[in-house]
């Protein structure tokens, strides 16, 4: 078991994720046996980890040492936050500890993996404390995109360390929402606070970001000017802006409906929480929005960062079951394209405007504020706090940077700060801070697919590179063992490498070496297998595509071997298959059946065959093929 190497009085602060990157945080606290993690997310990739849905941590430390996780501390419902708890669960089923909003997505996040059963929860509110043997937790109300938004402070013998989770100070939240609780901030503050690790998003914005009331009047102007029907798009976890629109909508007499399951679910939940105020019979049935005037319907729904599959560019694309864009209509997004998404959202903008909607989006029609602090908001939490140590987190490096030099604006000595990197360990005493460890984070875990099971590594991502870049060539034979001859092939076929008709003379010449490099290895090999004549000619061909074109396409051989001996001088995959039979008991009949199994072994070798190009044979029976 991987053992931190700090002094045995000293606590650490390490994070898994969320350094130097937006997306995955992960941050503990450990002192001696314990250890408290806040925040287990999960970050979207860009378009170069091709077909990736989400990376993960590689959080093989804290696996090794689940026995010392005391709780997971969410400090909000995002999915950089909450989103990799499904996968994390699976390895070490520690308490989570939510606040009520973050906690029912939470909930039916694990429903939906079948974990809830055997999952820990415990809602918690801004005044919680959560003791154990060594730390304690308690917890401040901030404000950022998504309701429910709470700090974390962990005390420890050493002093207490604060991790700010995503905040920005709204003073004015829309519908008496609970602004942020400056008095807790500043007792902990006034009682002193040894770490201070904020978030850094914003932290080149010198600015002190706007309230939602802002976007609220202005969403209300933009309404009262509309005739037709109102298609409005957002983040569905940002119940402040559902709250400002429906508010609006409603005070114009229009009917809601909803699409979207994400959508469905935070209206559910907001309803159910008291953030939202729809009257049941506002709410309409999705099939029922024709049978009311345009001007009397609001459609809510996901797809304002341009998902494919989401319900707007669905209507976008005239693939949607119940809405089709119509003249009048007015989509509006209330986001802005996170960092990735800009092309499919400009394209989602062109083609709804193309259908004949108005579209209104961004910055400038001022239906839009961020949910993270910006620099003036920082000093603020920084003046709050007025920390011994800072760490700047949840932020590019460029923004862990800047944050530091706005700490040593607000009192924070440079040499007090630290940026860290994923896995660094922070050792602090009450008086003292320093880097003494480094746990190993780097090899990020790639899911693909919605299960937890689906992890693919760094091999298949450059297989992915080099497929979409190079292409594939396929070169299929099938061969016979006990005469050595290539009965059916080789062909080959180009799948993005080259375009086969144009590319004749190439092809053919890669059949030629084909075929050479499969009676190479009758002859040059005691023992001929699969495995070796695939490598021959992957080797071989690889070689000739390269000479030819300076390109080098993924080589797949998919050759059938025919009569392979008992004994294993022919395929290997004919002894997985033997095994296969013996430890399932299902296989037997189908090896009898199978001629090639009990065919006598032919030790005599005969020379292979050369010149002519043989035919298939008739009645071959194939063993195995290997794709
Ligand atoms: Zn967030």
């Amino acid at each position: 078991m991987r053992k931190l190497k700090i002094k045995n009085n000293e606590v650490a602060f390490y994070a898994m994720g969320g350094l130097g990157e937006i997306g995955k945080n992960m941050y503990c606290v450990q002192f001696q046996d314990e250890i408290i993690i806040i925040d287990c997310g999960v970050l979207f990739p860009e378009d170069e980890l091709l077909g990736v849905d989400y990376v993960i941590q590689n959080y093989d430390y804290l696996v090794e040492n689940k026995d010392k996780i005391k709780g997971i501390f969410i400090t909000h419902g995002h999915e950089d936050h909450i989103g990799g708890l499904p996968f994390f669960l699976q390895k070490v089923n520690a308490p989570i500890y939510a606040g009520p909003f973050a906690m029912s997505l939470i909930r039916g996040k694990l429903e939906e993996k079948h974990l809830l059963k055997n999952a820990e929860l415990h809602e918690i509110n801004e005044f919680d404390t959560v003791h154990f043997k060594k730390l304690w937790v308690s917890f401040f109300r901030t404000t950022h995109s998504i309701p429910d938004t709470l700090g974390v402070a962990v005390h420890t013998p050493q002093g207490t360390i604060v991790q700010t989770g995503d905040f920005k100070f709204d003073l004015t939240p829309v519908g008496h929402l609970p602004g942020p609780n400056f008095q807790q901030m500043a007792k902990l503050g006034e009682e002193g606070v040894l770490l201070l690790t904020s978030d850094s998003t914003n932290a080149e914005r010198p600015e002190f970001t706007k309230s939602e009331r802002w976007v609220d009047i202005h969403i209300r102007r933009i309404f009262e000017r509309i005739k037709g029907r109102i298609i409005f798009a957002s983040f569905a976890s940002n119940v402040y802006r559902l709250r400002e629109a429906s508010d609006a909508a409603l005070k114009q007499g229009r009917k809601i409906a909803v699409f979207g399951r994400s959508m469905e679910n935070a209206i559910t939940a907001g309803q159910e929480l008291g953030y939202l105020h729809i009257p049941e019979d506002a709410l309409i049935d999705q099939n029922d929005i024709n049978s009311y005037p345009p001007e009397k319907v609001m459609i809510m729904c996901t797809g304002s960062q341009g998902e494919p599959m989401a319900a707007l560019s669905r209507i976008a694309n005239g693939t949607h079951r119940q809405i089709a864009i119509q003249p009048g209509d007015t989509v509006v997004f209330s986001s802005n394209p996170i960092p990735g998404n800009t092309t499919s959202v400009n394209a989602l903008i062109n083609k709804l405007e193309e259908d004949g909607a108005e579209v209104i989006h961004g910055y400038v029609n001022n239906i839009h504020t961020s949910g993270h602090g910006g620099q003036v908001d920082e000093e603020l939490m920084l003046r709050l706090m007025k920390p011994k140590f800072f760490a700047p987190v949840h932020g590019e490096y460029r923004m862990q940077k800047i944050h530091t030099k706005l700490a040593e604006l607000t009192g924070v000595p440079m040499d007090h700060s630290f940026v860290l990197a994923n896995g660094d360990v922070l050792a602090l005493t009450k008086d003292t801070c320093r880097v003494a460890d480094h746990i190993e984070t780097a090899s990020d875990v790639y899911i693909d697919g919605r299960d937890a099971g689906d992890t693919v590594g760094n091999p298949e991502i450059r297989e992915r590179r080099m497929l979409s870049e190079e292409g594939v060539v396929t070169a299929i034979a099938v061969v016979d063992l006990k005469d050595y001859q290539i009965v059916a092939g080789p062909d080959i076929v180009s799948r993005g490498f080259v375009y086969m008709h144009e590319s004749q003379e190439l092809i053919k010449a890669a059949n030629h070496e084909v075929f050479w490099a499969i009676l190479n290895t009758f002859k040059n090999h005691q023992h001929v297998d699969r495995r070796a004549i695939n490598r021959t000619i992957v080797s071989r061909l690889q070689k000739l595509l390269f000479e030819w074109t300076g390109r080098r396409p993924v080589i797949i051989p998919m050759v059938t071997i025919l009569n392979a001996d008992e004994e294993g001088q022919g395929s290997d995959l004919q002894r997985d298959v033997h095994h296969n039979a013996r430890r399932t008991n299902s296989r037997p009949k189908h090896k009898a059946k199978n001629g090639a199994a009990n065919n006598e072994s032919d030790k005599s070798r005969p020379r292979p065959h050369r010149r002519s190009r043989p035919t298939a044979k008739k009645n071959a029976q194939p063993v195995a093929t290997e794709k």
